[in-house]
């Protein structure tokens, strides 16, 4: 077949939240021709190194081709009538919390909206949680703590816009390439100033005018420091605190905190807090090392105070932006696929909200309590409160703290379902029922990016073997349980007309997420649909929120937050005395289940490591490339040292990529502790504590 003879066609990348637009063109070997769409507002035609090696990631790899059963290839049917029956009889001996679905980012908004509707409407358990938890939930948290909504104000177009960008906890070059792309071009068209804030000097850094090399969970005292401050350098807005409350609480709060300590010289403090202040444009984009934290909610409302207080909000180049990790944590957000939401943006706390949305749903049950995050949903299969379990598209055993006591609990669950794409993960193999999984390039949806664009996603490749869309496979298990009706659908497009319409019960309470302007499209206009942002109403598209404040608090007030810091909540001591921080490098994806198959995308960082400072490496006769092994109370990994002075004296560095199957003694995450922030359930993953020695093998 003559692949260049077929058009291309419009999809977005699968990886990172910054959502880029990709146009695809099957190579006629199985393979695609992949390259950045130019028409795309994400990305203008820019794309980074992953997805620019998308094409050779979709081959056939170790895909998963049929559903199995106890390890055997079974029928659909058969698969499928076990997975309703098991759940069935679970709830039926043990009630509906005794079930649980954990998914996935990497889900469509499609997938996600039927696999939230089976759980909180027709299971009637709010046991739904998803490996976002581990991404953005404390932004969620804090945004709804400001704004009364999950809201996010500004777009992408505020970094073209800006003068100064403050990158908080974010490597934005290798994990949000091509924002970090767009920066760099601001700062050649018009000299936008970057500040980073990180314990680390990351590759973000080189483009930087000021690196804070804060504390590990200094956060909060640095922008506390920050907004006393701008107080005391008479740079609040009063016209615009009108729209807000709270500002005297946050600054005694602020004030109070001021002896916190940040690791940061005093004049370099000074520095920033100047810059910030005579500078009317400026966008904080934070990401995990803010949100993975036992303080990320408090993180997140200490840099909303500030651009609060200065009005710094919802205008062309200023303004907070949480960069998400995932590709569709956001269209997550927006179904309420997570334990503690309501399907678009409603609250599940909220009387009349439930009642719309199970008069919407004709459903039977709904819960009124939030169910149970990733964290304890894990902790309740270990300890037998939860029976039967559902993982789809992702890979706990490997990702979440603890991943050796998360791995023994899925060991140990009654029954579990797992739906991939492939059945070589490690949760994947302790599957007792295998669902596989048409993957990406497979399946038509939508996902909803950082800056609230919505944009689709579409079949290229035909999937192989027996592997069906997620949507497809839970709507029949929907069916199976008995909600014939309810899980009757035919298409995506189906799917989401009748989630475009629940948004818009949402709107009529005035919430933010209002897509009943797309309610609706036709299948012809769901093809076709091109990128848009919410909110999309009869009246509106778009734009930016709260320039004029209309926050979502039942005043319409935004609300400045008193928040005061308090250190990681592991301590480190003379048994574990190392800081570990956990991350991603530029070329790799999660658990390498895709990037993992490009050798290209290989070849950039070969093998786990760790980075180590080299007084400490000395200090433990450790040179470079030997093998170091990492103790923290929770488990054990052996990493290759990396002796650099990008990391602190007395902090280490370990990526989260590799697992159990490509690294069996590099499992970083059980090196975590499941310590979470109270309010957002988010564990905090960078700031472990850990032992160091020299690993001889011999
Ligand atoms: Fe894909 Fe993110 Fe890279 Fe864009 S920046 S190409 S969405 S991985």
């Amino acid at each position: 077949m003559d692949g260049t003879a077929l058009p291309e066609t419009r999809s977005t990348c699968p990886y990172c939240g910054v959502g880029c637009g990709v146009l695809l063109r099957p190579d006629g070997q199985g393979g695609l021709d992949v390259r950045g769409d130019p028409d795309h507002p994400s990305n203008f035609g820019r794309l980074c190194s992953k997805g620019a090696a998308l094409g050779e990631t979709v081959g056939l790899g170790e895909r998963l081709l049929t559903p199995k059963v106890g390890g055997k290839t079974a029928q659909w049917d058969d698969a499928l009538q076990n997975v309703a029956d098991r759940f069935r009889d679970t709830i039926a001996t043990h009630g509906p919390d005794s079930v649980a679905l954990y998914v996935s980012g990497q889900l469509l908004t499609e997938d996600y909206y039927v696999a939230n509707k089976l759980m909180k409407g027709f299971i009637g358990s709010a046991n739904i949680d998803t490996n976002s938890r581990l991404c953005m939930a404390s932004s969620v948290a804090g945004h709804k703590r400001a704004f009364g909504t999950d809201t996010v104000p500004g777009t992408y177009e505020d970094i073209d816009a800006a003068d100064l960008v403050v990158l908080v906890g974010s490597n934005l070059a290798w994990c949000h390439p091509v924002l970090y792309q767009r920066l760099l071009a601001a700062r050649k068209a018009r000299g936008t100033r970057i500040v980073v804030i990180d314990p680390r000097r990351t590759a973000s850094c080189d483009g930087a005018d000021m690196h804070l090399a804060l504390d590990p969970g200094a956060d909060v005292a640095l922008f506390n420091r920050l907004l006393v401050a701008l107080d005391d350098a008479g740079a609040t807005d009063p016209d615009y605190l009108r729209h807000t409350t709270g500002l005297a609480e946050a600054l005694a709060a602020a004030r109070a905190d001021a002896a916190a300590p940040t690791g940061l010289p005093e004049a370099q403090i000074a520095a920033f807090c100047d810059l910030f202040a005579r500078t009317e444009r400026v966008v904080t984009l934070y990401s995990q090392g803010v949100n993975q934290s036992t303080r990320g909610v408090d993180k997140v409302n200490a840099i909303l105070n500030c651009h609060l207080a200065t009005g710094r909000i919802g205008r062309p180049g200023m303004g907070p932006l949480s960069a998400t990790g995932q590709p569709n944590a956001m269209g997550g957000r927006e179904v309420g696929g997570l334990a503690n939401m309501l399907a678009c943006h409603l609250d599940l706390e909220h009387a009349d909200h439930r009642a719309a949305v199970r008069e919407f749903w004709q459903a039977p049950a709904l819960p009124d309590a939030a169910g149970l995050k990733a964290v304890d949903m894990f902790r309740a299969v270990g300890d037998g409160r939860i029976r039967a379990l559902w993982i789809i598209h992702t890979n706990p055993a490997v990702s979440l703290p603890e991943a050796d006591a998360v791995r023994d609990a899925i060991a140990g669950c009654p029954f579990t379902v797992v739906s991939d794409i492939t059945a070589r993960t490690d949760t994947a193999r302790l599957a007792d029922v295998l669902l596989p999984a048409a993957a990406w390039a497979e399946k038509d949806g939508t996902v909803t990016n950082s800056d609230r664009t919505i944009s689709r996603q579409r079949r290229v490749l035909d999937a192989p073997g027996e592997a069906r869309a997620d949507w497809d496979i839970l709507a029949e298990v929907g069916r199976r349980m008995g909600h014939a009706r309810a899980f009757d659908y035919s298409s995506p497009a189906e799917i989401f007309r009748e989630y475009a319409t629940l948004s818009g019960v949402a709107g009529q309470f005035g919430r933010d997420f209002d897509i009943s302007g797309l309610a609706d499209l036709t299948d012809a206009g769901y093809a076709t649909l091109a990128p848009c942002r919410w909110p999309v109403t009869q009246t509106r598209q778009g734009g930016r929120f709260f320039a004029e404040g209309g926050f979502f608090h039942p005043d319409g007030k935004a609300r400045l937050i008193p928040v005061t810091w308090a250190p990681p909540a592991a301590r480190t001591g003379p048994r574990f005395p190392f800081r570990l921080n956990t991350g991603r490098v530029r070329d790799q994806w999660h658990t390498m289940t895709r990037t993992g198959l490009s050798p290209r995308l290989s070849a950039h960082l070969a093998e786990p490591f760790l980075d180590i400072h080299p007084a400490d490496a000395a200090r433990l006769g450790l040179a470079p490339s030997d093998l170091a092994r990492v103790t923290a109370p929770t488990g054990g990994a052996i990493l290759r040292a990396r002796i650099t002075d990008a990391v602190q004296p007395g902090q280490v560095f370990a990526p989260m990529h590799w697992t159990g199957e490509t690294a069996p003694s590099a499992r970083t995450c059980a090196l975590i502790p499941a310590a979470c922030d109270p309010m957002s359930g988010q564990p905090e993953s960078k700031a472990a504590v850990v032992a160091v020695s020299r690993f001889d093998a011999a």
